[in-house]
């Protein structure tokens, strides 16, 4: 592993593991969940409230950055952390992904990609190197392979030649990376549900080397039932020593069974996305604050949550800010979302230690089961 970058797995039980990933800026406490920062902000949330939720880390997006304000702007102003004024760590995707999923005209060759940006239609071209330098000048703590990730359901011999593709890129990454002391680069397994394809991608991954290995192509429609198929296995197709990182995961209750299968790190834009949306993440499921029934309760939105919006507010009035469109239902709702994901994984991190993982998952799901509180 790269230099003052070290990962110790401290407990197991199951296949569930808990431990700590130290970098030069910051340990990270696993299993993590990374909140997005997309356009360099958490949305609706300054950098010193996402560390209070407990967030150990961010991940910060290169194809969004790379367009606005540009990566070598960012690098002249002191890098992303000192940007955003963030001085935790920043883990940074490649980049292949959001040009899948948001840019348009794409053109993909051998040596990369070229396409139009979503916001003005300037064209631009990622390759691994490309990839590589923009995270270098991002400042990224870790840095992630440059790969491309199809779309479920696709047909096996395109998820096959997609894997290559990426196997080959995963290489150039790795060369490109070169030699960074306090940085780490992970590399990226894909192959769709396909057992044989994930396989063959983990040892040629595992050929070249990383200080940390994705599982990526799932949580893309192949559903939980498929993705916990595949995690099944594909955890233990990698390193035990070094950190698995399951991208774009998920719903809390996605989350719980990938850290049951032996997941280290997660990202998903759900809390943020969900807070901006009225929908919060409790202990018994989502709730709606949109819904009517809330318009006059004056209870919090949970009794147990220690968040600013469960201390301070009713859910009559998070209903009402909702319903108004006011910024403060964005704020509050995003705070909530982020303080319980980083509770649900400071838990699973003490259960994990305490070898009674499978008692609280019990519980998790028991209380799920029974649903939000009775109306009023
Ligand atoms: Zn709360």
């Amino acid at each position: 592993m790269a230099s003052g970058i070290i990962f110790t797995v401290a407990a197991t039980d199951g296949r569930a593991r808990t431990g700590v990933l130290k970098t030069p800026r910051g340990e990270i406490r696993t299993p993590a969940f990374m909140p997005v920062g997309t356009a360099a902000t958490v949305k609706a949330m300054l950098p010193q409230s996402v560390r209070a939720t407990g967030a150990d880390i961010l991940l910060g997006n290169t194809y969004h950055l790379m367009l606005r304000p540009g990566a070598e702007r960012i690098a002249r102003l002191g890098g992303l952390h000192r940007f955003m004024n963030w001085d935790g760590p920043i883990l940074t995707d490649s980049g292949g992904f959001q040009v899948m999923s948001l840019a348009a005209l794409r053109r993909l060759d051998e040596d990369g990609v070229t396409f139009a940006s979503h916001i003005d239609g300037s064209r631009h071209r990622l390759t691994p190197e490309r990839s590589m330098e923009i995270q270098r000048l991002l400042g990224s703590d870790i840095v992630m392979a440059f790969d491309e990730c199809p779309a479920l359901p696709a047909p096996e011999e395109a998820v096959a030649a997609s894997m290559r593709l990426s196997m080959r890129w995963a290489a150039r990454s790795r060369e490109a990376f070169g030699d960074r002391p306090g940085h780490a680069l992970f590399g990226i397994m894909q192959g769709g549900v396909t057992r044989e394809l994930r396989e063959e991608s983990a040892a040629a991954l595992r050929a070249i080397g990383f200080d940390g290995y994705a599982i990526g192509g799932l949580a893309v429609g192949e559903g939980q039932a498929a993705m916990f198929e595949v995690l099944d296995y594909a955890p233990g197709l990698l390193p035990q020593d070094r950190p698995r990182y399951l991208m774009g995961v998920g719903k809390p209750d996605d989350i719980v069974g990938a850290v049951a299968r032996g997941v280290d790190m997660m990202d998903c834009v759900l809390p943020t996305r969900s807070g901006r949306t009225g929908q919060a993440w409790t202990r018994r499921g989502p709730v709606n604050l949109r819904n009517a029934r809330h318009a006059e309760d004056p209870r919090p939105l949970d009794e147990a949550c220690t968040c600013p919006a469960c201390r301070g507010y009713s859910r009559a009035y998070l209903h009402h800010v909702v319903r108004a469109g006011e910024m403060i239902a964005g704020m509050l709702l995003t705070w909530h979302n982020l303080h319980y994901f980083q509770q649900l994984m400071q838990e699973m991190r003490t259960a994990i230690a305490a070898g009674r993982f499978a008692a609280w998952e019990a519980e998790f799901h028991r209380l799920r089961a029974e649903g939000d509180i009775e109306p009023l």
